[in-house]
């Protein structure tokens, strides 16, 4: 079991990490996005430094790609390349510090656009997210995308026959994120289908409205039937408890625990 990262809290990596200690889970998501780490991927001395603190723990980690600003299927051809570049480089630290696998967003396609470009977008994703799997593979990393919540913008990687069609083209694996699943429609829905790609679970609740990333113990998602049909197919599969909040974590794990025993 794990807790995941955000760089919306307050505290540094260093006591994020003694948190994660405190609540003796076993895995680590580091989100790039965190300032400190997004220094990382820019400076070796930086990168150096990161390593040296993530040494000093026992966890395992997991390496989520930075998203923020970062569009994969972008139509412009500078800020797609840039994403890449930036994606690439985080599957590198993943590599670096023999991380289990590492996590990307897949981008969307802005609404200022027609919907009839859609399909460019995709084209431009897929394509961009096949070097980047390839480059992963060479380093003998895990590449995993992760499924969108509802957005302002048209999504690509959101609904369960968009996530097959990116992971066959692809030939990646599947971050499988329940919360973002439910702002979309019943996260039962997406099993069936997706179940055989999944190399990482993301767990938090919301009302199905919002992508609120709340308590397991709040919010309308039945985790129960969601255990129950991913049935054995996720043994291994890590969970990665992905709250936005530090009582959220804390209440998250301890619940699962009590659950799952
Ligand atoms: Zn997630």
């Amino acid at each position: 079991m794990g807790i995941a990262d955000h760089p919306s809290f307050k505290k540094s990596l260093a006591e994020f990490l003694d948190f994660a200690s405190r609540l003796k889970v076993d895995l680590v998501e580091l989100k790039m996005d965190r300032l400190e780490l997004l220094k990382a991927l820019s400076s070796a001395e930086k990168a150096h430094q990161v390593k040296q603190l993530l040494d000093t723990y026992d966890f395992k980690y997991s390496v989520h790609a930075p998203s923020i600003n970062v569009n994969l299927a972008s139509l412009n051809p500078t800020i797609r390349k840039a994403s890449e570049k930036v994606v690439t480089n985080a599957v590198r630290f993943a590599a670096e510090i023999n991380a289990e696998f590492s996590i990307s967003h897949v981008g969307r396609l802005s609404k200022d656009y027609p919907k009839g470009f859609l399909e460019k977008a995709l084209k431009n994703a897929v394509e961009t997210l096949k070097r980047i799997n390839k480059t992963a593979n060479d380093l003998g990393i895990v590449f995993t995308l992760e499924n969108d919540h509802k957005a302002k913008d048209y999504i690509l990687a959101g609904y369960p026959e968009q996530l097959s069609f990116l992971i066959k083209n692809v030939g990646c694996k599947l971050t499988f994120d329940v919360g973002h699943a439910n702002t979309l429609k019943k996260p039962e829905e997406f099993i069936e289908p997706l179940k055989a790609f999944i190399a990482n679970l993301h767990l938090h609740n919301n009302n199905g409205k919002e992508d609120s990333h709340l308590s397991l113990r709040k919010g309308n998602i039945n985790f129960q039937e969601i255990f129950e049909r991913l049935g054995d197919s996720i043994t291994n599969t890590p969970l990665t408890v992905e709250c936005h909040s530090f009582k959220g974590l804390e209440e998250s794990v301890a619940l699962l625990r009590e659950k799952l025993g």
